[in-house]
């Protein structure tokens, strides 16, 4: 287990590939005021619990990183909150507690197998939150914005 941190912020757009290329929408934050946060976290998968403002608590699977596959020059924070919405909900501030850590970043040599390992760290991230020891910081009072 790694030690849990937490980022938050307003949902922002990002480059819209999420949904429409990989069928795997990802509620982008803002990197600015995170360097040093940033800095101290490698790049890579991780998993934990979101909360966004009004609509409720969720697990979610994160993507921190550069994103080989798609040659971004900015590293980019990316969960997918593991519900089915009905809408987007852009601007909606979002706040996560990041509790465990699947993977580094790697680069795919098709959309398919990125969106297979994608589906599998999904999986992961579902199991590993069920966990007593992940699953007790649903009830981190940062999710609900209080602090
Ligand atoms: P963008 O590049 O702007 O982030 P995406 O294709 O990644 O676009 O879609 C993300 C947006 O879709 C989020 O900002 C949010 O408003 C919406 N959304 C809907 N369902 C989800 C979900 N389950 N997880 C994350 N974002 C979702
Ligand atoms: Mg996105």
């Amino acid at each position: 287990p790694i030690e849990p941190w937490h980022i938050g912020g307003p949902v922002v757009k990002g480059f819209g590939r999420g949904s429409k290329v990989l069928g795997i929408p990802t509620a982008n934050l803002s990197t600015k005021g995170y360097s040093a946060l940033l800095s101290e976290h490698p790049s890579g998968v991780y998993f934990g619990w979101a909360g966004l403002s009004s609509q409720g608590l969720y697990k979610m699977v994160m993507s921190i990183g550069w994103n080989p596959y798609f040659n971004n020059t900015e590293k980019t924070i990316e969960p997918w909150l593991l519900h089915e919405f009905d809408g987007d909900f852009y601007g909606e501030e979002l706040r996560l507690v990041v509790v465990g850590y699947i993977r580094p970043e790697a680069n795919f040599s098709s959309l398919e197998s990125l969106i297979a390992k994608i589906h599998e760290d999904r999986r992961i991230a579902e199991r590993a939150l069920d966990i007593p020891t992940y699953s007790k910081y649903r009830d981190d009072p940062y999710l609900k914005g209080s602090s």
